[in-house]
């Protein structure tokens, strides 16, 4: 099944807001093993609309579309697309009644409706009115619901399948998940049988070239890769459930400890996962990183039970004052040395009295950086127990990409002490 995706909206083109729905729509498509054959995003205008759909549906035979279902002008996406394709609007009850019940809970909740004596503003109700012969896709968080169309034979591109979505991430990731992915399972002529699974510490390179001798033995395995700082995702995917085992039982084999369990979705959730087993608690220590590390432990539910905080210690009087790094330390070897990041560590276990403890600091760039410590040199302290690793470390690229490498290799090297694997 080729797939198109069309999001629509000026503030996207504008750059005023990123095109997360697409990244959304892309991570969960791979899950199934199926990457979208294009994408493109255009402004509201109606002749734009029916111009990028036309371009999708080129290449592509199932066109799902996000923005401008909503209640205001510039929502023209339903009326556009119908309009092209040929089908009249007509008033969908279902609809019309949950966005009036929705109406009638916004209004209270915000004390509207004083100026339209109550009543619904019409253009409200536009958004009940569908193409006929459509499947409506309820909308449990917002008003607009969403629409399936299947064209049939007669229709202006028969047997093309086109879903139209909301644009507000928080309508559209639900409506995805709970309506969107059926109607893909739908169509998609026989069962795929799919696996992810997260390889960390390893670069992506390297887990193609290890991946190769898997995909020769096996015809009909596809693979795909996607690179993140903290891990390479590895999808694989095929309708034959006994290769999908084989390959799961290679790929298990191949990577061994660098694997997170299939449980957890990151580093930092594995690593949680793992303190509430041993029972230890950990605390860190952040120069470089400002916070980032801490930031992706509390992402994780249940932080709280092993996670005591963070000294984001970015000056050397902090170092100093809080966390006990020596004037001398910081003096002869500097803030950015194995030293420093050593006494860092200690120092955080000390005063926050926890067993288990990530330290870090370096140059994050873009200035700062002199020929003996240049941008990107990053030393990690991590200590498990009575086990202690000082790395140096010298990342690549920019602030930002040297600030996610470094919270990455901090946790990864955390995860695989708290294992006993180093
Ligand atoms: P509404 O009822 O809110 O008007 P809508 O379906 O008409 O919903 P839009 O008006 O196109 O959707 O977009 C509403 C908001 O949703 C945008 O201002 C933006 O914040 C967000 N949004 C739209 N498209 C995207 C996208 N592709 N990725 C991320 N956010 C988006
Ligand atoms: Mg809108």
């Amino acid at each position: 099944m080729k797939i198109g995706v069309l999001c629509i909206g000026d503030e996207l083109l504008k750059g005023a807001v990123v095109n997360t729905n697409l990244a959304y729509m892309g991570q969960k498509l791979l899950e199934l093993g199926i990457v979208p054959e294009l994408s493109l995003e255009v402004p509201d205008r109606p002749e734009d609309v029916v111009r990028g759909l036309e371009f999708v549906l080129n290449s592509a035979d199932f066109v799902i579309t996000s923005g401008g279902l909503g209640p205001t002008a510039d929502d023209l996406t339903k009326p556009s697309i119908a309009e092209y394709l040929g089908f009249p609007l007509e008033l969908c009850e279902e609809a019309a009644e949950a966005i009036k019940a929705r109406w009638s809970t916004l209004r209270h909740a915000h004390g509207w409706g004083k100026n339209t004596q109550g009543t619904l503003p019409f253009h409200f109700l536009n958004q009940a009115y569908v193409p006929k012969g459509c499947r409506v896709l309820m909308n449990r968080f917002g008003t607009a619901p969403g629409i399936y169309i299947a064209m049939k034979e007669g229709d202006r591109f028969p047997g093309k399948k086109i879903v139209m979505l909301p644009g507000p991430p928080s309508e559209l990731h639900p409506m995805f998940d709970d309506q969107v992915i059926p109607i893909v399972h739908e169509n998609m002529d026989g069962k795929i049988y799919s696996r992810l699974f997260h390889v960390s510490g390893v670069p992506e390179s390297k887990v193609e070239e290890r991946m190769q001798p898997v995909i020769q033995a096996l015809p009909g395995l596809s693979v795909a890769y996607c690179a993140a700082p903290e891990f390479v995702k590895l999808f694989l995917s095929t309708r034959d459930s006994g290769i999908l085992e084989r390959a799961s039982e290679q790929v298990r084999a191949i990577f061994a400890d660098s694997l997170l369990s299939d449980t957890s979705r990151t580093v930092a959730e594995e690593v949680v996962h793992l303190l509430a087993r041993t029972g230890h608690r950990l605390a860190t220590a952040e120069s470089c990183t400002g916070g980032l590390i801490a930031s992706l432990i509390t992402d994780v539910p249940g932080a709280s039970e092993i996670y005591l905080g963070s000294v984001v210690s970015y000056a050397n009087e902090v170092k100093a004052g809080m966390l006990g790094v020596g004037e001398e330390t910081l003096r002869t070897a500097g803030a950015v040395s194995a030293d420093c990041a050593s006494e860092m560590l200690s120092g955080v276990c000390d005063r926050l009295g926890a067993e288990c403890a990530v330290s870090v600091t370096g140059i994050a760039g873009p200035s700062g950086g002199t020929a003996e410590k240049p941008v990107g040199l990053v030393y990690i302290g991590v200590r498990y127990l009575d086990r202690v690793r000082i790395l140096e470390n010298r990342f690549r690229g920019s602030r930002e990409q040297i600030r996610a490498r470094t919270a990455a290799v901090a946790l990864n090297t955390l995860r695989r002490l708290i294992l006993g694997l180093d």
